[in-house]
């Protein structure tokens, strides 16, 4: 007799192969990203609504910036499973995984997803945290400090943002911190980016007593916001494409 093994995966992927962009408004904006939303027309989930992810900059180094995105994506999916292999709590948490889709016409490159429905912001890069979001509130801030656990203290997974589903929570565009500033991109805050974090962190039930936290508090030299900040890029870079700070 066959067994048969199935494994729910912790991402949430397009399903499908096609949408249709309404690019008449933004429906969102952020620091440096315009959100649009979409319908899947083929595929899996044709008729689901989508967001379609486009860099406010120009066209010319996009690639850079998807590449970074990608990599955030991919160290935030490791953490996640991590997380879940912990067995911390008994719901899931799925991380919005997207890909790279191109407009028939334009040519030009956005970020496509799954829409999330009632969307919420519960922390951000510079340690900002939502103190009315709730139980799941409680859950993405000790997942925070559980990254930074899990990976040593080399990184820290923030700007947890999302919403609820049926079987758990989904995240979607979260940022990491490393040891090396911009490493993963401009919402990477580097180590002081680490320290602020902590200095602004109260362990709730979810995180666990032995977890580490930084031996040295250093400085919180970013201000909190709920808003993402982002690094202006290094000399080397200035002159792909500055990066707006965020207004104060
Ligand atoms: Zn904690």
């Amino acid at each position: 007799m066959d067994t048969q093994a199935f494994i729910i995966p912790n991402s949430r992927k397009n399903n499908a192969t096609r949408a249709s962009i309404f690019l008449n408004h933004a429906f969102a904006s952020g620091t440096f990203k315009n959100v649009y939303v979409g319908r899947y027309t083929a595929g899996e989930r044709a008729g689901e609504r989508c967001v379609a992810k486009e860099f406010k900059t120009g066209s010319v180094f996009q690639e850079h910036y998807f590449n970074e995105e990608m990599s955030v994506i991919r160290r935030t999916q490791e953490v996640i499973d991590d997380w879940w292999n912990a067995g911390i709590i008994g719901r899931r948490i799925f991380l919005n995984t997207p890909a790279v889709w191109t407009y028939e016409v334009s040519g030009k490159k956005a970020l496509v997803e799954p829409i999330i429905e009632n969307f919420e912001k519960l922390n951000s890069n510079s340690g900002w945290v939502n103190l009315v979001g709730g139980a799941w509130g409680e859950v993405m801030q000790a997942l925070s400090h559980f990254s930074y656990h899990n990976s040593a203290g080399q990184i820290l997974l923030c700007d947890l943002q999302g919403g609820p589903c049926s079987d758990g929570y989904i995240l979607s565009d979260p940022a990491i911190l490393s040891q090396t500033i911009r490493a993963y991109g401009p919402a990477d805050l580097g180590p002081d980016g680490i320290y602020s974090f902590f200095r602004r962190h109260r362990c709730g039930s979810f995180c666990k007593r032995w977890w580490r936290t930084p031996t040295s508090q250093g400085v919180a030299r970013f201000p909190m916001t709920r808003g993402t900040t982002m690094v202006p890029n290094p000399p080397a870079r200035v002159r792909y494409n500055p990066l707006a700070r965020i207004p104060k």
